[in-house]
């Protein structure tokens, strides 16, 4: 009883001192809706995301890289400034339509991809998607833009053995730390995950990304995101 109340105060008292981060994660962010080889859940017309991101600068916010967010979420003892995070799934390859602008605005964003889809086939349920492939992912060197992890395929982590994660680990890793801008983040597909995956994930020197709705504060064991 008396430990609840501690914990709630301290809660309470971190929430005052610290600005919460957001980190946002997207998929399709283009002009048109196209059902061929899109999900409509992820997609967001191209201007309204534009509208929305110039809209939260306009409110103060300051849309920052993923690296240094968790930096802020690591070292800050008190956060006032409302800080931000752009992330794209799965490394569609209507990011091509989006990251002009980002280097327009001088705003980052981090991509998590699946390796094993950068050869330009799908594997998925839709066999229309399209993805960036490798030469595309690779020659994105901008300062601006970060390369995380999304697994080898788009499988849930909770769905395989210990062995098949760790080999998704493995491979996508091998691939993708040769890229300049690679960061150690993993953002699992479906945010399905466990607290073994987690350990595991920790024990290869990555942050475990969630997609849970919930905001950033000091935790630095796991970041957390919501849907803009
Ligand atoms: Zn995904």
């Amino acid at each position: 009883m008396i430990l609840n109340l501690y914990h709630k105060i301290k809660h309470k008292w971190m929430k005052l001192r610290l600005q919460p981060i957001r980190v946002f994660c997207l998929h399709h962010v283009c002009k048109t809706y196209d059902e061929t080889t899109m999900y409509q859940g992820d997609w967001m017309q191209i201007d309204e995301f534009k509208a929305k991101v110039l809209s939260m600068q306009q409110n103060g916010v300051e849309f920052i890289s993923l690296s240094d967010a968790y930096k802020h979420i690591c070292n800050d003892h008190v956060r006032c400034k409302k800080y931000a995070v752009l992330a794209f799934d799965d490394g569609y390859a209507s990011l091509k339509e989006i990251l002009p602008w980002f280097e327009e605005q001088q705003i980052p964003a981090t991509l998590f991809i699946n390796g094993k889809y950068l050869d330009g086939k799908s594997y998925r349920k839709n066999p229309n998607e399209k993805y960036l492939i490798k030469e595309e992912l690779f020659s994105l060197t901008s300062p601006l833009i970060e390369i995380g992890s999304h697994g080898w395929e788009h499988k849930r982590a909770t769905e395989m053995t210990a062995e098949e994660f760790a080999e998704s680990v493995k491979r996508n890793i091998g691939l993708l730390s040769g890229h300049p801008n690679y960061i150690p983040f993993w953002a699992y597909t479906y945010g399905s995950h466990s607290n073994n995956t987690d350990d595991y994930l920790h024990r290869q020197g990555l942050v475990p990304i969630y997609i849970d709705g919930m905001k950033n504060y000091n935790e630095i064991k796991v970041i957390h995101r919501e849907l803009l």
